[in-house]
C-alpha cells in the first residue's frame, strides 16, 4: 500500500514537474542590456532584410511546394546563406505529394451570364474537361452547411458566403478558414458537385485566395474553389433574385511525390554550440503571387537578425535559422524536422518564427504558467522603444513550431500587426510593392533583441511536455 501510494505521489509530483513551464533563466547583465540595445539600434538601421527580400521575389518568385520555384528557392536559399556568411548551411529533405493548379475558370450562366473570378483550392480535385454545371446552393457559415439536409446540397454547388472580419491578430481567421479547409468534405457527404466559397480575405480585390484544403478519408471528393470578395457579392445579389446556375472548369490534380528541403543556417554559438535558438520562416509560398508577404518576409527578417548578430559578438547559444519547406500545404517540413530531430529536443532552448507578413511586430508572448518573468520584463525594456509591448504568457511560437512545441520546446510569439495582412494573403497581390522597408527593419530589430538575447541569457525556458 504504502509503495503504491509513494509511487502515486511520486508520478503525481513529476507529472506536475512536467507541465510547470516557468522559466529557468537568469537575466542579462547591464553591459548585455546595452550591447542589445546596439545591436537593435544598428538592425533598425539596416536595409539588410529588404535587400533578401527584393533578391527572393525578383529572382525566383512563387514558390509553390513541389514546382520549379520551390527547386529554385532552395538553391537561392542555400546561396544567400553562404553568402551572408553564416558559419553552417545545409538542407534537410520533406517529402510529399506534389499538386498542380491548371486552369481555372468559372461563369454564371443563368440567370444574368457574366464570368467570375475563381481560384483552386490546394489539394483539390479537377472537374475534368467538361467541366460542372449546377445550381447553386447558399449557406452563410460553414456552420450552416454542418447542419443542412442532405436533400438540400444534392447535385448542387455548396457556396459559403462568410466574409471574413479584419483584425490586428488576424484574430476571425480561424472561424473562416473552416469553410476552406473542411468545406468541401462536408458538402462532397451530403452529395454536393462542388464547392466554390467566399475567399478567406478582407480585401475588396477582385482577386480570389488560395490556400490549402483536405478530404476526409471515406467522404466522396469534389472540386473546391474560392471566388474573390466582390464576385461574393455579386452573387448573392443574384441569389435576392432567385436561383442561380453556375459553371465551373478546373483541372487542378494530384500529382507524384516530390522531395523538397528545409534549408538551414546557423550561426555558430560561442560557449553552448549544441544549445540551439529557432528562428526562420517558410521558404515555401502559393504560386499567384511572388510570396513577398507570406512568408518571403518571414525568411528575410530571420536571415537577417541572425546576419545581423553575426557581424558583431557571438551569442553564447547557435542560432539556427530554418527556412521551412511545404508550410503552406500543411507544416509538411515543420513535421520533418520535429521528426528528425526529435532526440535533441531539449536542446532546442527556445524559438519564434515569422509569419505573419511584414507589419510591424506591436507585442511579444512567451510560454510559461508565469505572467512575470524577469527576463520578459528586461526584453520589453529594450523593446519599448521599438513600439513593441510585453504581452502574455501564451506563446505560440508560429505554425512552423508548433510540432517542436508539441514535443515540449519552448517558444515565443512576436506578434505583428496583421490588419493588412488578409488583405493580401494567399492572392496575386502578394508583391514586394506591399512590403514597407521601414517596417520591415523594425521587425528585423526585433527578433535581433530577442534571438541575441535567449541565446545568450544564462538558464533556460522551461521544457513543456503538456502535450
Ligand atoms: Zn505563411
Amino acid at each position: 500500500m504504502i509503495k503504491k501510494f509513494l509511487t502515486t505521489e511520486v508520478m503525481s509530483v513529476f507529472f506536475i514537474l512536467g507541465t510547470t513551464v516557468s522559466f529557468a533563466a537568469d537575466t542579462l547583465s547591464e553591459s548585455e542590456v546595452k550591447y542589445a540595445k546596439i545591436l537593435r539600434d544598428k538592425a533598425l538601421k539596416s536595409d539588410l532584410a529588404y535587400s533578401i527580400l527584393e533578391s527572393l521575389t525578383t529572382e525566383v518568385g512563387p514558390r509553390m511546394a513541389g514546382t520549379p520555384g520551390d527547386e529554385r528557392g532552395v538553391i537561392w536559399a542555400e546561396k544567400k546563406f553562404k553568402e551572408l556568411g553564416f558559419d553552417k548551411v545545409y538542407k534537410e529533405p520533406v517529402t510529399f505529394d506534389r499538386w498542380t493548379r491548371g486552369i481555372e475558370q468559372a461563369e454564371i450562366i443563368s440567370p444574368f451570364p457574366q464570368n467570375i473570378m475563381i481560384t483552386a483550392l490546394g489539394n483539390s480535385i479537377g472537374t475534368g474537361e467538361e467541366g460542372i454545371r449546377a445550381p447553386i446552393v447558399h449557406f452563410e457559415t460553414f456552420d450552416d452547411l454542418t447542419k443542412a439536409e442532405a436533400g438540400d446540397v444534392k447535385g448542387k454547388i455548396v457556396f459559403i458566403s462568410y466574409k471574413m472580419g479584419k483584425t490586428r491578430d488576424g484574430s476571425d481567421y480561424g472561424k473562416a478558414v473552416q469553410a476552406r479547409s473542411k468545406g468541401a468534405s462536408v458538402a462532397g457527404e451530403k452529395g454536393a458537385k462542388a464547392i466554390v466559397i467566399r475567399s478567406i480575405g478582407t480585401d475588396s480585390d477582385r482577386l480570389p485566395h488560395t490556400g490549402n484544403m483536405n478530404y476526409l478519408e471515406n467522404v466522396p471528393k469534389i472540386p473546391a474553389a474560392a471566388m474573390s470578395n466582390p464576385d461574393a457579392d455579386l452573387l448573392l445579389n443574384m441569389l435576392k433574385r432567385g436561383s442561380v446556375e453556375l459553371g465551373l472548369k478546373m483541372t487542378s490534380s494530384p500529382g507524384k511525390p516530390y522531395t523538397s528541403y528545409n534549408v538551414i543556417g546557423e550561426i555558430k554559438g560561442s560557449e553552448k554550440p549544441e544549445e540551439v535558438i529557432v528562428i526562420g520562416g517558410h521558404l515555401d509560398s502559393w504560386d499567384l503571387g511572388t510570396g513577398a508577404v507570406d512568408d518571403g518576409a518571414g525568411v528575410a527578417i530571420t536571415m537577417a537578425a541572425a546576419k545581423l548578430i553575426a557581424e558583431g559578438k557571438r551569442p553564447k547559444r547557435t542560432i539556427r535559422v530554418v527556412l521551412w519547406a511545404a508550410e503552406e500545404i500543411g507544416l509538411i517540413g515543420a513535421r520533418a524536422y520535429a521528426k528528425a530531430h526529435k532526440d535533441e529536443i531539449k536542446q532546442h532552448i527556445t524559438g519564434a518564427e515569422s509569419d505573419f507578413g511584414a507589419g510591424p511586430i506591436w507585442s511579444f508572448d512567451w510560454s510559461s504558467t508565469n505572467e512575470e518573468e524577469p527576463i520578459v520584463d528586461q526584453l520589453a525594456d529594450i523593446l519599448k522603444p521599438l513600439g513593441v509591448e510585453k504581452g502574455k504568457a501564451k506563446a505560440t511560437g508560429g505554425p512552423d513550431l508548433w510540432p517542436l512545441r508539441a514535443l515540449g520546446m519552448s517558444t515565443f510569439s512576436l506578434r505583428q500587426d496583421g490588419t493588412d495582412y488578409f488583405d493580401l494573403h494567399h492572392t496575386a497581390n502578394d508583391t514586394l510593392d506591399k512590403v514597407d522597408p521601414i517596417h520591415l527593419a523594425q521587425n528585423v530589430a526585433v527578433y535581433t533583441v530577442f534571438a541575441y538575447s535567449v541565446a545568450q541569457v544564462d538558464g533556460d525556458f522551461g521544457f513543456d511536455n503538456k502535450y
